[in-house]
């Protein structure tokens, strides 16, 4: 199957090998051509001859070494090189001085040996070190694709089993996950149990779920809890690390962990080397021979062993359906975006590690962040803890965790962008407008904070809401309200100044989206009832699916997706218009005081 890897496996020559040819040569140049080089050719002759020629005024420079005299005549524009023996003649410095001729000694010196040494040997060699290095990593990249085998060292430190362990108290919520995988960790914990009635531990089991739900996570803590060694690389790293060997690299990943066992090997971002493979020309790419080695690795190994794999992936949809198949990653196993308990747990989690004031609400935390992930949730402990750092209380308080929840969900207040007057008096209305369509509504989640304080996200300013309550499933007239609410912003513009500005564009795009899935997706139109008109759409990264249908019925969805813009937008302006007032009471106090809460909003609005 893969004879092209065992073809070209030859034994690769060490590196030292290269090393040892680069010392020989810096030896021959230091002993041999050096000398040869630098020597200047002088002539051997007599000191009588050197007086005579010092006599006549031929020779140029005189210099006196410890055991000869060098001299230099000049003939015809030439340079010419002699030398003679020493002997004790007090006068000669007296007859050079007469004749004109310049002359001087050597200046005896201990030779210093450690600096020749380095200056002839050390250098030479760091260069050819540093040379060696570009090369031989240039040289692995080329010739591993073709396959030929080169012994790095940095390629086997990637399936270390992990040192810092993680249990299942580590993980917060994912109840679900958690128990379809209490099976496998006894397995690993007991494996004669298992075996004594024939049974056989699963092979393969998938984490499937958007990204930063905590599946490496798990897997660390599947392990801790078997404690068993973990293995764990990244599927794209086959692909990119190891070009052309991926296939070998999956069998040493294998051979590792038989060794190993019992013991968990992870495999983050399946889907690179497992996507379907399709029935193209290029049916020997590296992706698919890295395949086909996964899958005959899973096949090969014996279901007692206790090598238990653990695959992560955001697009099971992707995935080849060999991989799924019965004795390989037949078990799925789901992780979700946490619900508020979720997050409340894993805030929790993440509280417990740092510094903070007692009493935190962290429901309000958790409500505040419907939608983000368990690694978000993170994040924003971390700057809360950051914020109490910086603010130098060094103790993390609700109020670090909510400005930390806006850093991370509209991005840090951008300190320099100064709005003109008129500028922020657009902005005001325009955040008041959604706020009280919001609030007007019944049914309408209370609007917690209005602030037209920038931020880096560019978005001017912005109404968060807090859902009471989780909702999983939103009727069509909570969908008609919040089209409604995103349609104020530009509506309280038009009522006051008459004129529209770029500040929607945003609430724009969200409200096309809504009302274009209503229409698609959730059977919520009166034209096409519940046809579907949309197809697949990765539920994970927002993909919105391929249409369904002819030109023509599409031409009728955006018609449809028009009108209920329209209606959600006259459905504000009418809301806005009946309350004019409030609205300039409220953009007032909200011009004043930049940032206002729901309380003071709802005060202002039942007066
Ligand atoms: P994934 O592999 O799904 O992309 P990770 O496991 O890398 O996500 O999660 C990243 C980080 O987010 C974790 O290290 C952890 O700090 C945090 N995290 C995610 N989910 C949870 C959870 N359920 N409980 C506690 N922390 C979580
Ligand atoms: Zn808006």
């Amino acid at each position: 199957m893969d004879n092209r890897e065992n073809k070209t496996n030859k034994t690769p020559r060490s590196i030292f090998y290269y090393y040892g040819i680069a010392l020989l040569v810096i030896l021959i140049f230091n002993l041999i051509l050096r000398p040869l080089i630098f020597s200047k050719r002088e002539e051997t002759t007599t000191y009588s001859e050197f007086i005579n020629a010092v006599e006549v005024g031929e020779v140029e420079h005189v210099y006196f070494t410890e055991t000869e005299i060098k001299y230099t005549k000049e003939i015809n524009g030439r340079i010419y090189y002699f030398k003679t023996g020493i002997i004790d003649n007090p006068a000669l410095p007296q007859l050079l001085q007469d004749k004109g001729v310049e002359y001087a000694a050597e200046i005896p010196t201990k030779p210093n040996i450690f600096l020749s040494i380095l200056l002839n040997y050390g250098i030479p060699i760091l260069i050819f070190f540093i040379i060696g290095r570009i090369i031989s990593r240039n040289m692995k990249n080329k010739m591993g694709a073709t396959g030929i085998n080169i012994r790095g060292r940095e390629v086997a430190k990637v399936y270390t089993p992990d040192k810092d362990k993680k249990t299942f108290k580590d993980v917060a919520g994912q109840e679900e996950a958690k128990e379809s995988l209490l099976e496998i960790i006894d397995y690993l914990n007991n494996p004669l149990k298992y075996q004594k009635v024939g049974a056989k531990c699963p092979k393969g089991v998938l984490l499937v779920g958007p990204p930063g739900t905590g599946k490496t996570l798990i897997a660390k803590a599947v392990a801790g809890e078997a404690d068993v060694p973990f293995f764990s690389i990244s599927g794209s790293e086959f692909v990119e690390m190891f070009v052309g060997r991926g296939a070998a690299k999956v069998r040493e990943l294998f051979e590792q962990a038989n060794k190993k066992a019992p013991c968990i090997v992870f495999i983050d971002e399946i889907d690179t080397i497992g996507k379907k493979r399709d029935t193209g020309f290029s049916t020997n790419d590296e992706r698919e021979q890295t395949l086909n080695q996964l899958l005959t690795e899973m096949d090969g190994f014996e279901g007692n062993k206790g090598v238990v794999i653990l695959a992560a992936t955001n697009r099971p949809e992707v995935l080849d359906p060999a991989l799924l198949r019965p004795g390989r990653f037949d078990r799925q196993v789901r992780m979700e975006l946490p619900d508020l308990i979720g997050r409340e747990a894993i805030l929790n989690v993440h509280l417990e590690k740092v510094n903070k004031e007692e009493n935190i609400d962290v429901n309000l935390i958790a409500r505040m962040t419907a939608g983000a992930s368990g690694a978000e949730l993170a994040n924003i402990v971390n700057e809360a803890a950051l914020r109490a750092v910086r603010n130098e209380t060094n103790c993390v308080t609700t109020k670090d965790l909510e400005e930390s929840v806006e850093v991370i969900i509209a991005g840090a207040v951008r300190k320099n962008a100064i709005l003109s007057k008129e500028e922020k008096k657009i902005v005001a209305y325009h955040e008041i407008g959604h706020a009280l369509v919001a609030a007007k509504q019944t049914g309408t989640a209370p609007v917690q904070k209005i602030t037209i304080v920038p931020r880096t996200s560019g978005a001017l300013g912005y109404v968060m809401q807090v859902d009471s309550e989780e909702k999983n499933l939103i009727s069509k007239e909570d969908a008609k309200q919040r089209l409604a609410i995103l349609c104020g912003g530009r509506a309280a513009e038009e009522i006051v100044f008459n004129s529209i500005t770029t500040g929607a564009s945003n609430d724009i795009e969200k409200a096309t989206e809504i009302a274009r899935s209503m229409v698609t997706r959730y059977g919520m139109s009166d034209e096409f009832g519940m046809m579907a008109l949309q197809t697949g759409g990765n539920t994970y990264l927002g993909h919105s699916g391929e249409s369904t249908v002819s030109p023509e019925t599409a031409r009728l969805v955006d018609i449809e997706v028009r009108d209920m813009i329209k209606e959600a937008h006259k459905k504000a302006t009418e809301i806005l218009l009946e309350n004019r007032e409030k609205m300039d009471e409220l953009a007032k106090f909200l011009l004043e005081k930049e940032t206002i809460t729901g309380k003071e909003f709802m005060e202002i609005l039942n007066k």
